[in-house]
């Protein structure tokens, strides 16, 4: 079976799934086409109480769902429970703005008449979530689209069944309908079947980029829009007159948050020359702080990598890089666990012809490298085949902006680490996926906007006038 708990810390097999089943299937399907019927007769505004309902059994919960996670992918319970809060503010932030978001605007035209774009509900959407953050990855789609009226089937990571059958109860006991999110334990064949159902209208898949041309070709095929939230090699550029002790201070922990397994996690340390060697310094002596341990226990500071493959993955690019000529500044020794620990390691000499150089490495590894100029910055930067996000320090605001603007990726935070927050999009350019969420850019991401035109009368005097009818006044 596929769909399986598995204890990074313990190594216990704590529950196994059975895929869904045929019939399993066509009930979500149907259940979720009745309600987007329900759903497009009603305003936004009637489901904001219920979103509310769902960000309040959140923090009622926080405790219990914050294990969840800790058990399916040994997350630190400090960090889940922070997880769980971050999902309510989402929440509660889609329910108090989307009623006006959503509202119709007005155009300004030639045309004759009135005209409008409504926001209408697209319909059912498929959503394909990782494990690396099993709740705020699915709410990031669901509390816009819960508001929009587009109910969701969720299709979660195999290694985190837990938390996606925690999410969809916390669903169930809200007054919302059941059918807003089904979770369906989906085997890859099964996806690509709910993908070309004509019930479903959208997909929205966060994940790798392996995960992500699958998922975007089955959905291409079937000609239902996508956005793809896949994954990064960010950047974390220190410019030459950054306040190096700040800059130090945040460089390990946008690292080695959630064990390094974030898709926006700082990953190429780009460091001006004069600033390198003490930066590097305070890299391995923060590194070196770390105390790995029980997830549960609050003094723990490294929790244990998601799986025994992802650590295996992890170990097998670290050997690799070396292999081919990085210099291993730190770490990369066993740590006496049964967990699925890594130690935090610092690779530099990266040379283009490295494969690490241009690989997404999703766990404690920080990639240094030194540069002579802002301009051998951005140059390096822009050499990843992903875009995603990135972080410029600089003791001049401006000139950091000047270099986060050159930065080809979605997001990039000037002399600060970077935070996700409803109000802010999120999402990457180049292979880092495509769309947005978050936002109204997020919340529009499946919404049919539909032009009105509106006139108590045709202007008869155009009528020859073929594509455009133009008002004489
Ligand atoms: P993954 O292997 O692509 O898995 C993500 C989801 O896609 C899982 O539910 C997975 O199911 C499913 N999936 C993968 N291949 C599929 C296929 N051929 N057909 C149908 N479903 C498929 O990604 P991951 O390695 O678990 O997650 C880490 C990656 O996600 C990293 O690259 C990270 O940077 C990226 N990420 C991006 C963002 C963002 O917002 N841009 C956020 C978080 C993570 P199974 O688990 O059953 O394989």
């Amino acid at each position: 079976m596929a769909y399986k708990t598995v204890n990074p810390y313990t190594n216990e097999v704590v529950k196994e799934y059975s895929d869904a089943t045929p019939e399993q299937i066509e009930n979500a399907l149907s259940d979720a086409h009745n309600l987007y019927n329900q759903w497009k007769l009603e305003a936004p505004e009637s489901r904001s109480k219920q979103l509310h309902e769902i960000a309040d059994l959140m923090r009622q919960n926080s405790d219990e769902l914050a294990k969840v996670m800790v058990t399916d992918m040994g997350k630190l319970y400090r960090e889940a429970q922070g997880e769980v809060e971050l999902c309510a503010i989402i929440a509660d932030y889609f329910a108090d703005h989307s009623a006006d978001l959503l509202k119709p605007t007005k155009l300004e035209t030639i045309a004759t008449g009135v005209a409008q774009v409504k926001k209408h509900p697209l319909g059912p959407l498929l959503m394909v979530e990782p494990w690396n953050f099993p709740y705020y990855q699915i709410m990031r789609v669901f509390a816009p689209n819960f508001m929009v009226g587009n109910p969701m089937i969720l299709k979660h990571a195999a290694i985190t069944p837990g938390s996606a059958l925690a999410f969809e109860k916390i669903v169930k006991e809200s007054s919302a309908p059941d059918a807003s999110l089904v979770n369906l334990f989906l085997n890859y064949d099964q996806v690509s079947d709910v993908i070309a159902d004509p019930r479903i209208q959208g997909v929205a898949l966060t994940g790798s980029e392996r995960g992500g041309k699958s998922v975007a070709k089955a959905a291409g095929e079937n000609l239902k829009k996508n956005t793809m939230e896949l994954g990064g090699t960010d950047v974390f550029i220190v410019l030459d007159d950054a306040d190096i002790e700040t800059t130090a201070e945040i460089a390990w922990r946008a690292r080695l948050y959630n064990a390094g397994q974030v898709c926006t996690s700082s990953k190429r340390f780009i460091v001006a020359a004069n600033l390198y060697d003490q930066f590097v310094a305070k890299l391995k002596e923060n590194f070196a702080s770390v105390k790995p341990g029980d997830p549960m226990d609050n003094s723990t500071t490294l929790a244990p990598m998601s799986s025994k493959k992802a650590k295996e993955k992890i170990q097998s690019q670290v050997d690799e890089a070396i292999a081919k000529g990085a210099n291993l500044a730190y770490g990369n020794e066993p740590i006496d666990s049964p967990g699925q620990f890594f130690q935090p390691t610092i690779l530099t000499d990266i040379k283009p012809d490295n494969p690490a150089f241009s690989e997404e490495m999703f766990g404690p590894v920080a990639q240094v490298y030194k540069v002579d100029s802002d301009q051998e910055a951005i140059d390096l930067a822009n050499t990843s085949d992903l875009g995603l996000g990135g972080i410029v320090f600089s003791g001049d605001q401006k000139r950091g902006e000047a270099v986060a603007t050159k930065i080809e990726t979605g997001m990039v935070f000037v002399n600060n680490f970077m935070v996700s927050l409803p109000e802010l999009p999120f999402g990457g350019v180049k292979n880092s996926g495509y769309g947005r969420e978050m936002s109204d850019l997020g919340l529009n991401a499946f919404v049919n906007e539909q032009l009105i035109v509106t006139t108590d009368k045709p202007n008869m005097d155009n009528l020859a006038g073929g594509l455009v009818a133009t008002d004489p006044e």
